[in-house]
């Protein structure tokens, strides 16, 4: 039986870690500052915004939430962007997506201060992390999140295993395959177009799936003794629970999968909690540096 890697006791680590440093460095007079904008009134991304600006609080940020209506033009995101990435008191911008239509999003990304883009997704950071520069990137939350938990039960180097990802978004598939490369895993990154996903799958030691398809991944396709890190956020119907009810479920079939892995991220309460703890440490980073201090590691 699988060992099941718990998101939320990890994240709480992570929080605690992150509250020590804030409080040490407060004391040389900085204090992490994290903006939080959105655009809208998409009731999931609420949600989302609410919980990174109460976390940052909890952490002994300084937090700072714009929350836009739905009609604000691009121009004035972009000047909103740009007064946050001139503010001292800012380590750190987020800008929740999805944005609505009318706004470019790649602009907006690319209106953010490198050195403040603490979501990880400016061309600069991305190049950082693609060329293996992960002292002065920013890494995107969930795939940071995601080799948090695989170091727990793997270490740091992962040299001799193999690893597949399934998914090559921006900001999942992608940055989890070059920080695996980064670790030393011979890495392979599938998606749709894939042929025979399962017969791939099961040659993987760790196993990644950040695919957005409730339960794809069977038991059958886990390699015995594999690490499964699942990403996949999916809301199903559930029936059972009641009329119109509904419940979170991850790309993997995880009652069958922990049948064959050796450990298990489960959902809910695996790499979810460990997103917005990333932010916090990516903020706290950022904020070590602008005041020419070593980031804790
Ligand atoms: P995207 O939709 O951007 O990417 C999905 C990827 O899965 C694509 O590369 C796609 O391939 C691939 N894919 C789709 N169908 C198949 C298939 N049948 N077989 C193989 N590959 C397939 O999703 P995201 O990366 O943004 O998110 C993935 C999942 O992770 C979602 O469930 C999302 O909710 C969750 N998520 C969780 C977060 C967290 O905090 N835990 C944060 C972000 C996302 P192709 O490129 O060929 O289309």
């Amino acid at each position: 039986m699988a060992e099941i890697i718990d998101g939320k006791a990890l994240a709480e680590d992570v929080v605690a870690k992150v509250k020590t440093e804030t409080v040490r460095l407060t004391e040389t007079g900085v204090t992490p500052g994290l903006a939080v904008v959105i655009v809208g009134e998409d009731p999931a991304s609420q949600v989302y915004v609410a919980s990174k600006s109460r976390r940052a609080k909890e952490c002994g940020f300084h937090s700072v939430q714009h929350s836009l209506p739905e009609e604000t033009g691009e121009e004035e995101l972009v000047a909103l962007v740009e007064e946050l990435n001139a503010d001292p008191a800012i380590h750190g911008i987020l800008v929740q997506l999805p944005l609505p239509k009318h706004i470019d999003e790649g602009r907006i990304i690319q209106t953010i201060d490198p050195d403040k883009d603490v979501d990880g997704f400016h061309f600069i950071n991305v190049g950082r992390l693609g060329t293996g520069e992960l002292d002065s990137a920013f890494v995107p939350c969930t795939p940071a999140g995601a080799m948090l938990m695989l170091e727990r039960v793997r270490g740091r180097d992962l040299s001799g295993l193999s690893a597949v990802v399934i998914g090559r978004s921006n900001i999942v598939g992608k940055p989890m395959a070059n920080l695996l490369l980064a670790a030393n895993a011979t890495v392979t990154i599938a998606h749709s177009r894939t042929k025979d996903l399962p017969a791939l799958a099961r040659t993987a030691d760790i196993l990644v799936a950040a695919v957005g398809r409730p339960e794809m991944i069977r038991g059958d396709w886990v390699k015995p003794g594999a690490t499964v890190i699942d990403v996949g956020i999916n809301r199903i119907p559930a029936p059972e629970k009641g009329e119109g009810k509904t419940r979170l479920v991850g790309d993997v079939a995880f009652a069958e999968a922990k049948e064959n892995a050796g450990a298990i991220t489960p959902v809910p309460g695996g790499v979810g909690p460990m997103t917005i703890a990333m932010l916090m440490a990516n903020t706290l980073t950022s904020a070590f540096r602008k005041a020419g201090l070593e980031p804790p590691a």
